[in-house]
């Protein structure tokens, strides 16, 4: 805190929203010499339906912020499975695994780093306003140097700060829940039937996460189940350990994460499709980035690091969209990764950033093509 001549406290950064994103962010700016406080109007652990999977490039930017999962409440997954009503396609990553935790656990790590770090957290304590100078709650008013908005997908922050898209695009449902049961598998997978998507994410203590996407606001895991008959097999009998709760997932691009002294994080700063499970990495990966330009005294190198960073999982959130929207797309695309093995591994790099998208050429794409048609 910073006391100003006039008598007035200052805090250098004020991040509304302690989810991953705001916690991370507020632990990225501590390791670059800022004060940090965050405000969340609700209480630690905070839960939230979530896949739970955390890509390696989210693994790699928290190790980078010296924050390892736990080996006993973290399981370590090799890759994705692809899994539709007649193909299955595996592909591992190249370099480091990923990791799934559960949000509840994640959440009480980060919160422990951050105090640590020295990071003031005020639970219990809703933004209702912001200014440019301060933030307000219903107890007080809170001067800050810099605003990060980290108040998740449906971000009042955002608004207040006239950020706002015109326009959300694919919006999407998902509905999450857990089964106690050994993971049969040591890679996430996807399974696709038309217009929806089974997400099971290995967890540790013989658990599974199991996710349901589709644009159907009332489509339940039970009502979703007949159409995955080799999946409702292998959960038939288990616990369910946690009752089903969603939300909504969409594509949403904003036009500008920043301004003057304030930026936008995590999923307040825009969202991809669940199903690409990008949404932890990218939040991960914008709170070092934002630190480095709060840092250097300049936003705009957030904003274009941010777009950056959102590069591929926009790509592949259209990519999967595609898959989703036409099952013509969608059976033809498994049944030739699983020709092709090597093609969806080199998919999977692209997705988990250990090769770049820009090292895709045209030869590729009418490889690709052409591939794809004869498939
Ligand atoms: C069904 C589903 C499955 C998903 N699966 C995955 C996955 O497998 N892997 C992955 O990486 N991502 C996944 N995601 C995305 C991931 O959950 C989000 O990207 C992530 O939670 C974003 O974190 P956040 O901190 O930005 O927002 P949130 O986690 O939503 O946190 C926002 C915080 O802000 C607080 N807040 C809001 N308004 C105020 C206010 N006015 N004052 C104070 N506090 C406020 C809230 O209480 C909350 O704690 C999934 C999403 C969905 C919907």
């Amino acid at each position: 805190m910073i006391v100003t001549k006039s008598g007035e406290v200052l805090r250098e950064v004020i991040i509304v929203g302690a989810g991953p994103a705001g916690i991370v962010a507020a632990i990225a700016a501590r390791r670059q010499g800022l004060q940090a406080a965050v405000l969340d109007a609700r209480n630690p652990p905070i839960d939230k339906p979530c896949g739970e999977g955390i890509l390696p490039q989210g693994v790699a930017a928290l190790e980078s912020l010296g924050i390892s999962l736990p080996l006993e409440d973290a399981f370590a997954f090799r890759g994705i499975r692809f899994v539709d009503e007649e193909h299955s396609a595996r592909a591992d990553f190249a370099g480091p695994t990923g990791f799934s935790v559960r949000r509840v656990k994640l959440h009480q790590l980060l919160v422990n780093h951050a105090t640590e770090a020295g990071v003031e957290f005020r639970w219990g304590t809703r933004v209702t306003q912001i200014d440019q100078e301060a933030v307000t709650t219903a107890k007080e008013k809170l001067s800050y140097r810099w605003l990060i908005g980290a108040d998740g997908q449906n971000s009042q922050v955002r608004k207040w700060a006239g950020l706002d898209p015109r326009k959300i695009r694919r919006k999407r449902f998902g509905f999450c829940s857990h089964f106690q049961v050994t993971p049969w598998s040591d890679v996430a997978e996807v399974h696709w039937a038309s217009g929806c998507q089974i997400f099971i994410t290995p967890m540790a203590g013989q658990e599974v996460g199991v996710a349901v996407l589709s644009r159907d606001p009332a489509l339940r895991l039970e009502c979703a189940l007949p159409q995955f008959p080799a999946l409702a097999k292998k959960l038939r009998g288990a616990l369910q350990t946690t009752r089903e709760f969603g939300d909504t997932t969409s594509l949403r691009i904003l036009p500008a994460v920043a301004q003057k002294r304030m930026a936008l994080i995590g999923d307040a700063s825009g969202t991809v499709d669940a199903v690409t499970g990008h949404g932890l990495s990218l939040s991960f990966q914008q709170a070092i980035a934002l630190a480095e330009a709060m840092k250097r005294d300049d936003l705009a190198h957030y904003q274009h690091a941010h777009k950056k960073i959102s590069a591929v999982p926009i790509t592949m959130t259209r990519l999967m969209l595609l898959m989703s929207g036409s099952d013509w797309i969608r059976r033809r695309t498994i049944r030739l990764f699983q020709k092709t093995p090597g093609l969806f591994a080199r998919m999977l790099a692209i997705h988990a950033e250990t090769r770049p998208l820009s090292s895709v050429g045209v030869a590729e794409i009418a490889g690709f093509g052409w591939k794809f048609l004869s498939a």
